[in-house]
């Protein structure tokens, strides 16, 4: 039997992202012909029934997308942990004739409706004998179906490699170590930061990873030495002695040492003041880390999972164990709901029982990773050469449009190969710079502080090398006797290096490992699911259009808002998803007269029943004939009394900007990786060519034969490109209301 009826409920902490989530649960239930009801408070309301379960329609979640928090409120409930307060919990949702509920919450939510659900048949039961509900509705409500979404902005849930509320937690932490850093370096002065994330140090340690800090203090991975804070302070005066201006200590809230105790700020404080004779400052976050618009990636994440788990509770039978919705690998999926929430009990209970290695086993790889290569990033000084090493020179280069995140790229790149001994080169001015032999090497402090800037600190620009210039790239590479090469860019980077690799018959010169890192705001490379820089773009077109959208408050208005992505239509879609865009128009699925017209009737018909607001995001290159300037001179003009209709050119902001935390430290995972790539082809004699990518989850080399056969050329995307998968998604919710 399929639900009817179900409810949503948002529990526990708050998180950013989660009005995304109950949005798309509620349209997406009501366009499956389901009756759907929200739970105002948590359990609280569960348990107190009356006006706090109320029905929804397709509009009462209308202008919430970019609100942070949860509109239908969260509480903790004392009554909801008795077997009273359940059993007037069960009575109230039976007395709305729901049995089927969509918690969001954390750990403790989630155990909690599980309990629920299992006394469920006994709660209904007890009802009945009570009198408290009819004696037929044992027979009516025999199950209570439930799906769990993890909403928690500390990302500590086994199973799912983001909760909802992570990547906003990130954005604010990162926005504020940022502004700490700019002050701490004008006066050369110390902090000590903290940051929440109860016994998960995800966000401390990523936060750390993306501003460049010089220490961290995580659950997962305590101080090995009881003399921590002696080797603390001396990194950080070793970094001032090598020319950093600020040192910041991020330390997480459930930090402890290698004995299970607690690490307090002011405990790091003292310790740093009285080993560095300095005066040291501490910053709490706080609840600012809470607070503030979810980001892209929240507005997304909570969009994809309330959508999977209404068609989940769709099809699935009520008698099936509960599931909970998790992204893994870059794809939603359902998991058995207990067993995530025992797992994720069982990192506390490794991080209690100091057994930390466990502890980081348990949390998803990329938390190992980040911290090793946190544990480069943030070293004083390269690590001493080896006696005897064969050293070798690595040459980096910026290629194509500037995409946010080249800098934290280069950056890692850079100190990696210096980190391991070997020579590092930069090339100026990306291939040009190559031809004209801009080439210099760097030092560990020339790269200081390029962590968080957005553009291209080398220089980059779109050339792309033929003829000639193939000569003088040849002949520089020779000259400065470059071993490998680590290109950094977008399609013309990737272009150019295939150029290089094609023409290795004519050029012995090109016989050199060589390999490409996507950095494109466009996310139209091979071989990888996002390239950096399209995050940061990302957001700044979602902020765009909130401003937007609250500019046509006072007018009924329609906005064609064009955004970037050459022909690929990621941003328009991704950015339509986040915004809540009634259409997004974009290349791959083409533009008609047809579409046109079909668009113009649905926004008179909104703008009828009382809609004030239009919103179209139009890829730039959707269509060469029915531009941003076309298609609002026809919805002005069909729009006639009842709306106008404007256009915003959103251009060049969306490829500036600090990069945004995820471009940060995956710009700096996959810099490390293509260091490791180089080296050893440098080691074992290799000459390969490769670009690299983030394909299902894993981070994948590709070799540059397969160039060709993964690209479509005259459009410059991939052949395959995994978002299109989500159409679906952003079609059902840009509706006016369901489908008759
Ligand atoms: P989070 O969901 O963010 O982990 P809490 O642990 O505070 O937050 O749980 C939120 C609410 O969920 C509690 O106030 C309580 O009502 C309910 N809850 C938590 N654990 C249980 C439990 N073991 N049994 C019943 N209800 C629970």
């Amino acid at each position: 039997m399929s639900q009817k009826r179900i409810a949503i409920l948002t529990s526990g902490g708050d998180a950013q992202g989660m009005n995304a989530a109950v949005r798309s649960v509620v349209r997406t239930a009501l366009d499956k012909g389901m009756e759907v009801y929200a739970i105002y408070e948590g359990y609280k309301g569960m348990v107190k029934g009356g006006d706090l379960i109320r029905k929804m329609d397709w509009d009462s979640v209308a202008g919430i997308l970019h609100k942070g928090g949860t509109i239908i409120g969260t509480a903790r409930s004392a009554e909801f942990m008795t077997r009273e307060g359940r059993r007037a919990a069960a009575r109230n949702l039976i007395l709305n004739g729901i049995d089927g509920i969509i918690v969001i919450g954390g750990d403790g939510s989630l155990t909690g409706a599980n309990l629920f659900r299992q006394e469920w048949q006994s709660l209904v039961q007890e009802l009945a004998q009570s009198a408290s509900i009819p004696p037929e509705a044992v027979e009516l409500y025999p199950h209570l179906s439930l799906v769990g979404l993890v909403g928690s902005i500390d990302n500590d849930f086994y199973g799912t490699d983001m909760t909802i509320g992570a990547d906003s937690a990130l954005h604010r932490i990162t926005e504020a170590i940022d502004a700490i850093t700019s002050t701490a370096a004008s006066h050369q002065r110390t902090f000590v930061v903290k940051v929440m994330g109860r016994n998960c140090g995800y966000l401390a340690l990523m936060s750390a990873l993306a501003t460049g800090a010089d220490w961290v203090l995580i659950p997962e991975a305590p101080p090995d030495v009881d003399n921590w804070k002696e080797v603390m302070a001396e990194r950080l005066r070793a970094g001032r002695a090598a020319g950093r201006r600020d040192s910041i200590v991020i330390l997480a809230e459930g930090a402890q040492d290698r004995h299970g105790k607690y690490i307090g700020s002011a405990e790091v404080q003292k310790a740093l003041e009285e080993s560095l004779g300095e005066e040291v400052r501490v910053t709490v976050l706080g609840h600012v880390q809470r607070g503030g618009r979810p980001s892209a990636f929240d507005r997304t994440l909570g969009t994809m999972m309330g959508y999977e788990a209404v068609q989940y509770m769709q099809n699935a039978s009520p008698k099936e164990e509960p599931v909970v919705i998790v992204i893994k690998n870059n794809r939603i999926a359902t998991l058995p709901l207990m067993e995530c929430v025992q797992k994720t009990h069982l990192v506390a209970e490794a991080i209690a029982a100091k057994e930390y290695d466990r502890a980081m086993r348990l949390r998803s790889s990329s938390l190992k990773d980040a911290f090793d290569t946190l544990k480069t990033m943030s070293r004083a000084l390269p690590s001493p050469l080896q006696p005897g090493q064969k050293r070798f020179r690595i040459a980096v280069l910026n290629a194509g449009a500037p995409a946010p995140g080249m800098n934290t790229a280069s950056r890692a790149a850079i100190r990696a190969g210096l980190d391991k001994g070997h020579i590092m080169l930069g090339v100026k001015n990306g291939f040009e710079g190559l031809i004209n032999n801009e080439v210099e090497e760097f030092s560990w402090m020339s790269v200081s502080g390029w962590v968080s800037r957005g553009g291209s600190m080398l220089g980059t620009n779109r050339k792309t090398p033929k003829g000639k210039d193939l000569y003088a790239m040849a002949r520089v590479i020779e000259d400065n006797k470059i071993d490998a090469l680590l290109v950094i860019g977008g399609w013309t980077a990737y272009e150019a290096a295939h150029t290089m690799y094609i023409n290795r018959a004519n050029f012995p010169a090109f016989n050199i490992p060589t390999i490409c890192l996507p950095a494109s705001i466009n996310n139209n490379l091979p071989g990888s699911e996002f390239s950096i820089g399209a995050d940061t773009a990302l957001n700044s077109i979602v902020e765009a259009v909130d401003k937007i959208k609250m500019s046509a408050v006072a007018t009924r208005r329609t906005f064609v808002v064009e955004v970037m992505g050459h022909y690929c239509g990621y941003l328009a879609l991704m950015s339509g998803i986040a915004t809540g865009a009634e259409r997004v128009y974009m290349h791959e699925e083409g533009v008609t007269l047809k579409n046109l017209q079909a668009d113009v009737e649905s926004l008179k018909r909104g703008f009828e029943s009382g809609r004030r607001l239009g919103l179209m995001i139009r890829n730039e290159y959707a269509n060469p004939v029915y531009s941003t300037g076309f298609m609002c001179d026809l919805f002005e003009e069909e729009g006639g009394n009842l709306f106008d209709a404007r256009p915003a050119i959103l251009g060049h902001l969306q490829q500036g900007g600090d990069p945004s935390p995820f471009d940060r430290i995956q710009g700096s995972r996959l810099a490390r990786m293509c260091l490791d790539y180089l080296l050893d082809a440098c080691q074992t004699g290799r000459e390969n060519s490769a670009f690299i990518g983030m394909l299902n989850g894993q981070i994948q080399y590709h070799d540059m034969r397969d160039f060709d056969r993964a690209i479509d050329p005259q459009f410059q995307r991939p052949k395959e490109q995994w978002w299109l998968g989500l159409r679906p998604i952003a079609q059902l919710l840009a509706q006016h209301g369901p489908q008759k």
